[in-house]
């Protein structure tokens, strides 16, 4: 495929080539209203769209493309399709139907193969515009016509041709035609002639946010050519749609282009980290860590692990601070790696704090790393818990404890992130679950010490894409591996979940001694929405099932009280646990095989994973039955059975990001992340990688072409023109 193309299909004055001077991107940033065919009311509803200046009008790009060549003759035409042809008016008039609200008009046109009929409902200006003897471009479907007894041309779009000018000037006929999204007010048309006025006016500037050097070496096509061919395409024989792939080539240079712009943001950031030293580092003390740490174990690390734990140890190891993220499954491990982290630093003196979003979390990651710490550690290292349950006297020696460095280690919910609670030297910052913390939240955190090193975790799987997209300033540990031992989880989405299924399918699990949970959406009974309650439910599986006992545990209920039944319940006291999603963490029980959730639809894929994960963690096999409700739609279907279809977390984010797009896999609207407009973050992840690497080449240390330096802060600027809000992009300083 041809990598540079000229677009002079559209050049207004083909004295002017395009390749000239570098040109600020300044004049991209210029309002519309300079364009004759844009007046306040049109300015306003543009505005209204998020289209203010040039460079957004740029990039609303159309969404289909229309064939308007003039490729037929009137005696070649064929029903049923759109075709374009030109003509001469012949004979035209308006005709009064007395049932017709409006006139219709009634023309003949010709050309030299023929004649034909065409009819049009209103639009009584026509008889002016298309008097006899004009000249027109006809678009439009050819039906046959029982009343006519021949082929009509309905209401077909017409733009008249200057004799002089042929189609040079027209943007709207007699080629290849961009079709825009029409939404307040704002019609297709007039999009395209603005486009076409913009890309006019911006005719012979050499325009490209991209350094010559990435161009040349990722073979893309020049920014302007690009623009324009997106907008305009050549007269080529493609079909349509082709125009729309990843690989024609204007596109596929834009999609180049949003990412390597993203990637060269966050190498950007990443630079500025690795400017900042360190506060503390490592001793040599001429053994090596990672084999001290796992000795203290009883069991061995897994591979991944390792890995994980070795690109840690390399970070703290060298002369800036870690910016590190951990992805892993749910069940690979991740909480021994961030132990690791955390001795390493309590070893040297330092304190660690590990952010938790739930108190519950919180409590189980205290109560691991006090074991961990006391098989590894070579003193004690005793964790102390702060949540907002923490209060009076008791979270004042707590925070006084911080503050003089007598407690090292502290786990806590967002109650740590407040400004009253003061560390002495706090070196070493592990964050579960990050998403559940905004920017400033994790901010917050990180400035109570001094570059302090960062290990951000989520026990959701997020794919590979996204992980290099917007968390690309930071290193990625990925625990693609599972720890050894672990039971295969059969998945069913269940068709009729009536009283057969339960004396069927679980009465038997009970018979034998195993557990079940049973998940429900709501607690109780609601008018508002349509689904089962956990105490419906729980009432219907007590009558169920006499001979064997079921809890109840739910948010609404006390902590204690919580406590209470989840222990009773680790205790095989009850068989049947009815539960709302707070066991979607910190449960830990081996001898609960199955997992029933209601109502499954109403669950995200991630959260139906995690809970997934709550079963099999004991030596028997499991079964995760998922029931619909009966008002489920076929896309909902099809969500559930990708459960059915991967077992791999990541496999799983993967589809559940292919089928809701990257937006609502993130949740944009609290994180501020940057929309791309034609990229597509499961579709062209080799191109995302690709762009990833020439950022990091031509942002590195030693740009290879000294144009690219140059470009830096031309490239800066346009990323701030393309994205106003880049600076609420995710971040993790
Ligand atoms: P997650 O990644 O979901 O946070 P955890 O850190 O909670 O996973 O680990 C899940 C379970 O696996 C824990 O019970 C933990 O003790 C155990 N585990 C972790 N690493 C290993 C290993 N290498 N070998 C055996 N069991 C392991
Ligand atoms: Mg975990």
């Amino acid at each position: 495929m041809a990598t540079t193309t000229t677009a002079d299909h559209l050049n207004p004055n083909p004295e002017i080539s395009l390749s000239g001077n570098f040109t600020s991107p300044l004049k991209l940033t210029a309002g519309l209203d300079r364009f004759p065919s844009i007046g306040p009311r049109r300015l306003a509803r543009l505005e209204r769209r998020g289209i203010r200046s040039v460079l957004d009008l740029l990039y609303t790009f159309p969404y289909r493309y229309e064939d308007r060549r003039v490729r037929i003759t009137i005696a070649g035409l064929t029903e049923g399709t759109e075709q374009g042809f030109l003509a001469e008016v012949r004979r035209i008039r308006k005709k009064v139907v007395p049932r017709l609200k409006a006139p219709i008009i009634e023309a003949e046109v010709f050309d030299h193969t023929g004649s034909i009929p065409v009819v049009w409902f209103g639009q009584e200006y026509l008889l002016k515009h298309l008097s006899e003897g004009t000249q027109a471009f006809f678009f439009g479907k050819v039906e046959y016509s029982s009343y006519a007894r021949s082929l009509v041309l309905r209401s077909p779009m017409t733009e008249v041709i200057d004799p002089e000018e042929g189609f040079r000037k027209s943007y709207h006929v007699g080629r290849i035609v961009p079709v825009y999204r029409e939404n307040e007010g704002v019609s297709s048309s007039v999009f395209r002639r603005l486009a076409g006025d913009v890309l006019r006016s911006l005719w012979g500037e050499s325009f490209d946010p991209l350094p010559p050097a990435v161009r040349r070496d990722a073979g893309v096509m020049d920014w302007f050519p690009a623009i324009v061919e997106m907008h305009f395409p050549k007269d080529t024989d493609r079909p349509m749609e082709e125009f729309l792939a990843p690989d024609y080539p204007p596109r596929s240079r834009i999609i180049f282009e949003e990412f390597f712009l993203l990637e060269s943001l966050m190498m950007m950031r990443k630079k500025s980290v690795l400017v900042s030293g360190r506060s503390w580092t490592i001793s040599e003390k001429g053994e090596s860590p990672l084999e001290t740490f796992e000795s203290g174990l009883p069991f061995p690390l897994t591979g991944a692990q390792k890995r994980a734990c070795n690109e840690i140890l390399h970070d703290l190891f060298s002369s800036h601070p870690m910016n590190r993220f951990l992805l892993g499954d749910v069940g690979s491990g991740k909480t021994l790696v961030a132990a690791f982290a955390i001795l390493l630093a309590l070893r040297e003196g330092r304190q660690a704090a590990f952010l938790a979003p739930t108190e519950i979390l919180a409590q189980q990651h205290a109560r691991t790393l006090t074991r961990v710490l006391e098989m590894t550690g070579d003193k004690r290292f005793e964790p102390v818990l702060l949540a907002q349950s923490v209060r009076g006297p008791e979270r004042r020696a707590l925070l006084s404890g911080l503050a003089t460095g007598e407690h090292a280690l502290v786990v806590g919910t967002h109650a740590l992130l407040e400004e009253g609670v003061p560390f002495h030297s706090l070196g070493m910052i592990v964050i579960d679950e990050q998403h559940k913390f905004g920017v400033a939240q994790r901010r917050a955190l990180s400035t109570k010490g001094v570059n302090p090193d960062i290990l951000v975790m989520t026990a959701t799987p997020i794919p590979r894409s996204l992980a290099l997209s917007y968390y690309g300033d930071l290193e990625l540990s990925v625990l693609d591996e599972l720890p050894p031992g672990r039971q295969t989880i059969t998945t069913r989405v269940v068709k009729n979940a009536g009283e057969d299924f339960w004396r069927s399918r679980i009465d038997p699990v009970l018979e034998k001694g195993e557990q079940v949970f049973v998940v429900l959406p709501l607690i109780e009974e609601s008018e508002a929405v349509e689904a089962k309650n956990a105490s419906d439910t729980y009432a219907f599986l007590s009558t169920l099932f006499p001979g064997h006992r079921v809890g109840l545990v739910t948010g609404r209920m006390e902590g204690e009280e919580k406590e209470a039944v989840m222990e009773a319940f680790r205790r095989r006291e009850l068989s049947v646990l009815v539960a709302t999603t707070v066991i979607e963490v910190g449960v830990d029980i081996p001898n609960a095989t199955v997992m029933v959730v209601e109502n499954a639809e109403r669950f995200g894929l991630a959260q139906l994973h995690q809970l997934r994960g709550r079963i099999g963690r004991g030596s028997l096999p499991g079964t995760f039955y998922l029931v619909p409700g009966p008002a489920i739609s076929p896309e909902g279907r099809m969500r559930l059975e990708v459960l059915e279809s991967f077992a791999d977390g990541f496999r799983v984010a993967e589809e559940d990001l292919r089928m809701r797009g990257p937006g609502e896999f993130l949740g944009v609207k609290q994180s501020g992340l940057p929309m791309f407009c034609v990229a597509d973050l499961v579709r062209d992840v080799e191109t995302l990688v690709r762009a990833r690497e020439a950022a990091a080449r031509s942002l590195g240390d030693s740009p290879q072409h000294p144009e690219d330096v140059w470009n830096l802060s031309c490239l800066e600027q346009f990323i701030r023109l393309r994205y106003s809000e880049v600076d609420n992009w995710l971040s993790i300083r």
